[in-house]
């Protein structure tokens, strides 16, 4: 059977100074970002110290999100940002990140940072992706969110807790009670304003930031302006840096999305056994590193497929795969920019994106003119907070589909030195060895 497969290496892991910033490219567009080797990391060309670098470093962050790479440099300097950004966009990270930045300079002890939030579950998920880039520093933060007890935030707001995140009525009942104290309140940030328009909360924002100190900076992110949060903006900040990331494109509604719930050992076999698939006649495959394409692929040419790859001979590689000559591309992240192959019927996700953005580029290769196709990811237990990351960005849960006959249960092969295929290679998300997960079987 003849398969055209490519093979995408979307990014390149080199340790923790070496890191490829362009690949990322853009997760809006693919083409319009220089190629460049940063010798340092592209965090801390940011402006950001080394503490928060080793952090993002530590979550597999390799390089900014396009809003980050456009709000951390104006928030650092204290100005006021209005950033039109989606969930999905890395936006709680852009603003978190030069908030922690600013306080690591200071004294700890009192509040001086406040994230209004309109749901519990954004302003639960903020806390968490706080805790998570303060690691290894001494910054706090604490939700503070109705439906829960007050005692434990109450707690934490009479303590001082460094950066409250918060949701606008459970704020204000907290503050009626005297429980917090903003005087020292530097950094005000209102995420999701147009849903807090939405779910009329703008009164409560505004008795809340009435009752802030006026010399603040103040941070505002949407996914949409409307002309009521254009009024706010105006009376709450002091002359902001506008950045606007266009939203991503959803994928087009032709592609039929499933997840291969797999563990890491199994995911080249489950390739193997689905390329075998009739139906998949030209596929893409997209891996996280070059080093896993390069294996993958040769893996799949040893199991008889027909693959060719990219790498210093892009443009011949590319010419020669989208006439035909080569049913099977293999292709660097480099490569990976700009390239646009017609009628591919299926994507495959090796590795689960981090970012959702990147999941609708990455499958949008597929399904294009309005054809149908097929995009799959494979999915190991520690990939599925990734996932549902992806599910929310596409307003839809993708089916979880197991091969009845497949084994999910082998073991993984053994260990033979100087052998590449056998050789587990460094998976810093994923743990990289066997799981002790296991799927249910029988749903497909
Ligand atoms: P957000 O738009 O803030 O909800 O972030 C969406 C997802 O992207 C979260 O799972 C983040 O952990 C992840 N993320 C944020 N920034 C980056 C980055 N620079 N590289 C990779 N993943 C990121």
């Amino acid at each position: 059977m003849k398969v055209r497969s490519l093979f995408l290496s979307w990014t390149r892991s080199c340790g923790s100074v070496c890191v490829i910033s362009a690949h990322h490219r853009n997760t809006y567009g693919w083409d319009t970002l220089p190629h460049v080797m940063q010798e340092r990391s592209p965090f801390s060309a940011l402006g950001l110290g080394p503490l928060l670098v080793r952090a993002v470093e530590g979550l597999g962050y390799e390089t900014p999100t396009p809003i980050q790479r456009e709000a951390i440099p104006p928030i650092l300097v204290g100005r006021d940002v209005i950033g039109t950004a989606q969930t999905g966009s890395g936006k709680t990270a852009a603003f978190v990140l030069p908030i922690l930045h600013r306080l690591l300079s200071q004294t700890p002890g009192r509040t001086r940072a406040l994230v209004l939030s309109p749901t519990r579950e954004l302003a639960a998920q903020i806390e968490v992706a706080l805790r998570g880039l303060a690691k290894g520093t001494r910054i706090r933060g604490h939700a503070v969110y109705g439906g829960v007890g007050m005692a434990a935030q109450e707690h934490a707001l009479r303590s001082g807790v460094d950066v409250v995140v918060a949701t606008p009525g459970r704020l204000l009942d907290h503050m009626s009670r005297r429980n917090v104290d903003f005087r020292g309140l530097q950094v005000l940030v209102l995420d999701e304003a147009d849903r807090m328009l939405d779910m009329g909360f703008l009164p409560d924002v505004q008795r809340i930031v009435g009752a802030l100190p006026r010399d603040r900076q103040t941070l505002l992110f949407s996914a949409t302006m409307p002309p009521e949060i254009e009024a706010l903006s105006r009376t709450i900040m002091r002359n902001p840096v506008r950045i606007s990331v266009s939203p991503p494109h959803r994928p087009p509604p032709t592609i039929r999305h499933e997840a291969y719930p797999v563990p890491q050992h199994l995911k080249t076999a489950l390739l193997v056994r689905l390329l075998g698939r009739e139906d998949m006649m030209s596929v893409l495959v997209f891996v996280r590193t070059k080093r896993r394409a390069d294996r993958v692929a040769r893996q799949v040419g040893a199991a008889g497929f027909d693959v060719a790859r990219i790498q210093s001979q892009r443009e011949t590689a590319l010419a020669g795969f989208r006439s035909g000559r080569h049913q099977i591309l293999v292709a660097t992240d480099v490569a990976a920019r700009g390239i646009d192959v017609e009628g591919i019927s299926h994507v495959i996700n090796y590795d689960v994106p981090a970012v959702p953005t990147d999941y609708v580029h990455r499958v949008g290769r597929t399904a294009r003119m309005e054809a149908t196709g097929e995009a799959i990811t494979f999915v190991t237990p520690d990939d599925e907070g990734d996932l549902r990351g992806i599910e929310r960005a596409l307003g839809k849960s993708i089916p979880r589909v197991t091969l009845p006959d497949f084994d999910y249960l082998a073991p993984p092969p053994p260990k033979v030195r100087g052998h590449e295929g056998t050789r587990r290679e460094r998976d810093t998300r994923s743990g990289g060895g066997p799981s002790r997960w296991r799927p249910r079987p029988g749903r497909r």
